[in-house]
This record gives structure tokens, C-alpha cells and sequence, in this order.
């Protein structure tokens, strides 16, 4: 066993290249950067977000991951195996520097009691989507999809704008810490629960959430006036979900907007059980993991129940990805599911034309590169109204963490294009080095989770995970700079395959070619996959755009 560490990683910043390319370099400043203090949750224990997602196995393969990014040469190619690197090979300039599969297991295995008993034994290690692929860049990765997510909700139940209404949620992690500012960005008032002081303090500190209430009454009356007042307001409510639910019903409250992203999807590791504080439930996961699993499932039940009280009062109510309907539904909350998930609800038409969380990231360290790409976005996409808005409103209010970083859902044909914007900007010296491009795994194309991405498909092709892992082959052969085929990421072991694509843009004539085919290939897979499924959307842009589909009727 290792030692516990408490190491911090330092993450090299400016022109000055370490290893022998700029790709292996971005590589390395990128698994660097996930683990940043900044923007790793728990980055002594390789912990990036999202339950127990890593960054690498232990410490020992992450010093072996650097060592070999430093050495690679431009013609091989690092595999790793659920984050240790296990090889590496000659492949040739245009192939991907790093190969990475993470958390896979043979669908009859698939479920957290085999994984847990490998993770024990040192043999696997859970990647979540962009912690195991190195392309996370903390909360403000999520955050667009967040806002865009409270947009159309807003759009749809509210005329456009969450003014005058009050949204309840629960967990302000990684990925949940986004909600608060996405419902201000949106007008609204947001009362987030969590269990963990350190946590809300976090976001308030990183201004994704603007106070904080020890006390149910106060946050109900500061979020009361608020909404009255029209007031955007965000407001951190130190308890258990689970607790203060049911409390709030049986006070006469009751949101116009509800919805959690604790990390339900890991019952161990990811959901405090009701009548635990943070300690105990950490002697109990040591102590008894079994009984806390047990227990944990339990709450998320009466959180469920509750939710659904909620909603049967009319707040409008969705699941937000991490799978608590599941397990409600699997301890005997028959009707679990009769809230939505989040992606049929507001995203899925986004994905019809290929559009997802695209971002980039400055190898640099300098905010002042992100702002030159953000003017030249601007520039460039100058008629669509809302994308400008988008940049500017990100501009205003996010504050970077780790690499500045800029996240801007872009669809197909315009991430190929901006693709290259960015590559010529690099070239002519106007950014100061060159840029990572990547997404999460939460994309068009690249992922298979019926009970989130690919919930209540019009063909009922939710399960097929044929996918995302054509996803990642086009992606292999196009060029991307590092390539990763994950499995129960968001919803947990069992319930998602999933892929991602990091390619850099390095300023030179062959990034350009690689990128013109890796960004038309990898949103156009989002575009394809529901074409195929039925989607008329899908199908026009598949049409408009010329993509060739052999069985699609022309
Ligand atoms: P995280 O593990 O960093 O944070 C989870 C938070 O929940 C923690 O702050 C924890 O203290 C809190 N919590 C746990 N049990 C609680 C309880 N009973 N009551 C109140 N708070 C409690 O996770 P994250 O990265 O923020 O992700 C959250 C979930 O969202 C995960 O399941 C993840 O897979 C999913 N997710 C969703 C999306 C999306 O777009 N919808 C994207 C990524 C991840």
C-alpha cells in the first residue's frame, strides 16, 4: 500500500516546451491540470470530480505517466490501461500520442461490486468522463451545458426567464457546483443543499454560488424575498438532501424548479446517508461498506420520494444525470422514473445538429490567449445572438480555474471551422502557445447511457453502445491527439460506455488537416447516430451538411 501523500501538483506553465512535442506537452499539462488544486476535489488522492473519478491509478503510475510523456517521441504512442501506462509503440506522426481506456469491465461484470473488489486489488480505477481523460477544467466545463440546460426550462415552462422563481437542488461538487450560476445567469434564485461545509464555501469562494445558510428557515426567507424582489440569488444550504426535502414539504415549501446532482451514481462514495455527518460516514464507508451502500441507497429513496412530492405540487422536476432514479426505482420507488432525465427534456435537440460541450484551453497559463479566442469567436459567429451572448456572459462571470479555459457548445461544421481559426491564431503568433481542443464525454455522439445521453431514444436504441466506440475509432484514424473509451461515467458502473477526444492545435499545417477531420468526424457522429435513430433534425443537418449516410433515404 502507498503511503498517503499529500503532493501537490505543479503544472508547468508559459512557451517553454518539456517534452519532445507539443502534443505529448499538452498531454502533460493537461493530466497536470485535472489535477491542479484549483480544480481537482480531492487532488491528494488523484481525485478529480464526480465521486472517486482520477486523474491516474495511483501516484506511482502518474510519476510513470510524466516520465513517459516526457520522453515519448512523435512517432510513438502511450497506452493506458484505467489510468497506469501500460505500453508504449510505434505508431507514426499522425496517430494519437495517448490511448486510454478506463473503468471498462465485460457487460456481466459491470456493476460496482466487481469494480470495487479490482480498485481494492489495485487492478482498475474509475476515469468518471473527463477526469481519466484529461480534458476536465473544473466547474466552468459544465456550466454552459448547465445554463443552457435552465435556458430552455425557462423557455419552455416559464416564457423565457427563471425571474421570480425559485429552483431547489442538492449537491454543489465538481459538476453540481455549476447549478447556482447557471440559475442566476438565468434570473433565478437557487437554494443548492449540501452536506459538506468545505464544499459550499468552495463555490462561494470560486463565485458559482453567492451566500451560504446554516439554517432551513433563513435560506427559505432569503430565498422568499429574493424571488419576490425578482433578485437573482444563489444560496448554499449546509444539510442532507434527503433530510431537509421532506422538512421543506412538511414546512408548506415548494420550489418551482427541483432537481440533484449529488453523486448518486456511486452509492459508496458519492451520498451521504440521513443522520450521518461527513465523519462518521467516512469511519462508515471504512468500517462497513456494505451497511453504508445499504443505507445510502435508503436516503436516496426518501430523496426520490420526496422529489416526487415535489413534483406532484407542480414544481417542475428532472433527474440532472447521475442516475438517483435508478436506484429509487431498484429499492421499490416504482414511480422513480416519472420525472425526466435532463437530456430528452432540453438537450437532445442540440445533439440532433451535432452541438455539445466543445471547449479549449490555454497550454500557456495566460488568461490573455482565452481573450483573444473569445474576440475572435465573436468575430466569427458575430449573427448567432445567443453564442455571443453566451461568451460574453462567460467573460463577465466565470472565473478560470487551473488553465484558463473557455467552454462554447458548438456544432457541426462550426467546430471544424473555429477548429481552424484557433490553429492559424496559434501559427501567427497571436495566441502565445498552442491550444488544447477537446469536449466532455457528454457529447452528440460519443455515449451510450439510456438512463441519461441516450434516455427514451425515438428507435429505443438507448443500450446500444456500438457508438461511442465507433466514435473513438474515427476519432483514432482522423488523428486526435489522445483517444479514450470509458465505461460508467455520470451514471456508474453498469449504466454507460463512453468516449472522448482531446486534439491540440499546435499552429503547424499538419494540426490543421487533423483537425478539419477529427472536428467534422466527432460532433458528425453526434449528428449520424440520431439521424439513425429517427430524428428529423438529425436527419435535415445530415442532408443539408452532406454527410454520407449509405441507408439514410435521400
Ligand atoms: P462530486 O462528487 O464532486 O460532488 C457531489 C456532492 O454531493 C458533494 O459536494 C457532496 O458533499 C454532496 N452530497 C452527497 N450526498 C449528499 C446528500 N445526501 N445531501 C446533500 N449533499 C450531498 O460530484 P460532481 O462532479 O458534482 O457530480 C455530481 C453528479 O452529477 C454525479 O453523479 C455526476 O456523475 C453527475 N454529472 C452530471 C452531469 C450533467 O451534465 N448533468 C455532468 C457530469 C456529472
Amino acid at each position: 500500500m502507498e503511503a498517503k501523500t499529500s503532493r501537490v501538483v505543479k503544472n508547468y506553465k508559459g512557451t517553454q516546451l518539456h517534452a519532445k512535442g507539443w502534443i505529448q506537452e499538452a498531454a502533460l499539462r493537461m493530466l497536470m491540470n485535472n489535477l491542479d488544486q484549483e480544480v481537482a476535489e480531492r487532488p491528494e488522492d488523484l481525485v478529480v470530480y464526480g465521486g472517486i473519478g482520477k486523474a491516474a491509478r495511483n501516484w506511482e503510475s502518474y510519476d510513470a505517466i510524466v516520465k513517459t510523456l516526457l520522453e515519448l517521441e512523435e512517432n510513438e504512442t502511450l497506452l493506458i490501461q484505467s489510468g497506469k501506462p501500460v505500453a508504449v509503440w510505434k505508431s507514426h506522426k499522425d496517430a494519437p500520442r495517448v490511448l486510454l481506456a478506463n473503468s471498462n469491465l465485460v457487460p456481466a461484470w459491470a456493476n460496482w461490486e466487481h469494480f470495487h473488489e479490482l480498485d481494492k486489488k489495485g487492478l482498475i480505477m474509475y476515469g468518471q468522463m473527463t477526469a481519466g481523460s484529461w480534458i476536465y477544467i473544473g466547474s466552468q466545463g459544465i456550466v454552459q451545458g448547465t445554463y443552457e440546460t435552465f435556458a430552455e426550462l425557462a423557455r419552455q415552462e416559464f416564457g423565457g426567464t427563471l425571474k421570480h422563481t425559485i429552483t431547489l437542488t442538492a449537491g454543489l461538487g465538481g459538476m453540481g457546483g455549476a447549478q447556482p450560476l447557471s440559475v442566476t445567469m438565468n434570473d433565478g434564485v437557487c437554494i443548492a443543499i449540501d452536506v459538506d461545509e468545505w464544499r459550499i464555501d468552495r463555490r462561494i469562494e470560486t463565485k458559482y454560488l453567492d451566500v451560504k445558510s446554516k439554517d432551513l428557515d433563513e435560506a427559505l426567507k432569503i430565498a422568499h424575498e429574493a424571488k419576490v424582489a425578482g433578485k437573482p440569488l444563489s444560496i448554499g444550504l449546509l444539510g442532507n438532501a434527503a433530510e431537509i426535502l421532506p422538512l421543506m414539504i412538511e414546512k408548506g415549501f415548494n420550489p418551482d424548479v427541483l432537481t440533484d446532482q449529488t453523486s448518486a451514481h456511486d452509492p459508496l462514495n458519492g451520498y451521504v446517508p440521513v443522520g450521518y455527518t461527513l465523519e462518521e460516514a467516512a469511519k462508515l464507508r471504512k468500517d462497513d461498506p456494505e451497511l453504508y451502500v445499504k443505507l445510502s441507497k435508503q436516503s436516496m429513496a426518501t430523496h426520490v420520494k420526496a422529489m416526487l412530492t415535489m413534483q406532484q405540487k407542480g414544481a417542475v422536476t428532472f433527474d440532472y444525470g447521475n442516475n438517483i432514479r435508478q436506484v429509487a426505482k431498484d429499492e421499490g420507488v416504482e414511480d422513480a422514473f416519472d420525472f425526466p432525465g435532463f437530456v430528452p427534456a432540453y438537450i437532445r435537440p442540440l445533439f440532433c445538429e451535432g452541438k455539445g460541450p466543445f471547449r479549449w484551453a490555454a497550454l500557456s497559463g495566460d488568461p490573455e490567449d482565452i481573450r483573444k479566442i473569445d474576440e475572435a469567436l465573436l468575430r466569427e459567429f458575430k449573427d448567432d445572438e445567443h453564442l455571443c451572448k453566451w461568451v460574453r456572459m462567460a467573460q463577465e462571470k466565470i472565473a478560470f480555474q487551473g488553465l484558463p479555459a473557455r467552454i462554447c457548445w458548438l456544432g457541426y461544421g462550426d467546430r471544424a471551422r473555429f477548429g481552424k481559426v484557433i490553429n492559424d491564431m496559434v501559427a501567427s503568433g497571436e495566441v502565445s502557445a498552442p491550444i488544447v481542443i477537446g469536449r466532455d464525454h457528454l457529447d452528440a455522439g460519443s455515449v451510450a447511457s439510456p438512463n441519461r445521453e441516450t434516455e427514451a431514444m425515438r428507435d429505443g436504441s438507448d443500450a446500444v453502445s456500438d457508438w461511442p466506440i465507433l466514435n473513438a475509432l474515427i476519432n483514432a484514424v482522423g488523428g486526435a491527439s489522445w483517444v479514450s473509451l470509458h465505461h460508467g461515467g455520470g451514471v456508474g458502473m453498469g449504466y454507460s460506455q463512453h468516449s472522448g477526444m482531446v486534439i491540440v492545435a499546435d499552429g503547424t499545417k499538419d494540426a490543421e488537416v487533423r483537425l478539419q477531420r477529427v472536428l467534422t468526424t466527432d460532433p458528425g457522429m453526434g449528428v449520424v447516430r440520431h439521424a439513425d435513430a429517427g430524428y428529423e433534425l438529425a436527419i435535415k443537418t445530415a442532408k443539408e451538411k452532406g454527410i454520407k449516410m449509405p441507408m439514410l433515404q435521400q
